[in-house]
């Protein structure tokens, strides 16, 4: 039985996501977040277990065949999914985030009707070329990928519950930690 309600937050590749997620978890301790299992590589700042679960192909196939996942998706060339057991160990516990992209969302909204699914926008595609660029770790190739997939999920958030702008990050996690005050305390 769910102690917590589940929160389901997308946005595009540098819109700042894990930087309001941060902020959101900072000011309330008591929300957990899903760790994702992924078969792409750890970027230099990023722990096994803490950031996402990095597995193999294989592993991450053989947990499809055993319907381990919530939800997965195969994008930017790599597996991504919600761990179901892992979930549902910290649904008990409490309020909890996952950051996960709209292919992946539709699949657990149908799953779990009762989540809440918010999707973050940046205050203008400009800026969101802006902040890509600004990441230095990305060629140009990568930017026309990304600001491309970006615009396909903009279109996305029609049917989200909530949309919330990232331009200042601490208002942006405010609305969020408005949004779960009013969904779920
Ligand atoms: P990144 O490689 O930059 O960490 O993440 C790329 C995208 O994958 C982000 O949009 C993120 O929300 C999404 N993502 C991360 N974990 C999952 C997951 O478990 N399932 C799905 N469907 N998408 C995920």
């Amino acid at each position: 039985m769910s102690k917590g309600k589940l929160f389901i937050i997308s946005g595009a590749s540098g819109v700042g996501k894990s930087t309001v997620l941060k902020r959101v978890m900072e000011k309330r301790p008591d929300i957990r977040f899903s760790v994702s299992a992924t078969t792409r590589d750890p970027r230099p700042n990023e722990e096994h277990g803490v950031h996402y679960f990095f597995v193999t192909k294989e592993v991450f196939e053989d947990m499809i065949a055993k319907d381990a996942f919530l939800e997965y998706d195969n994008h930017n060339a790599h597996y991504y999914g919600t761990p179901i057991g892992q979930l549902e160990e910290r649904l008990a516990l409490g309020h909890t985030i996952l950051d996960i992209e709209p292919v992946g969302a539709a699949i657990a909204r149908r799953k779990r009707r009762d989540a809440t699914l918010i999707f973050i926008t940046p205050p203008t595609m400009e800026e969101l070329e802006r902040r890509l660029r600004g990441r230095g770790d990305t060629s140009e190739e990568q930017i026309a990928i990304r600001l491309e997939r970006a615009k396909w999920e903009m279109d996305q958030r029609r049917w989200y519950d909530y949309e919330v702008v990232n331009d200042v990050v601490e208002t942006c996690a405010e609305e969020i930690l408005n949004i779960i005050a009013r969904e779920a305390d």
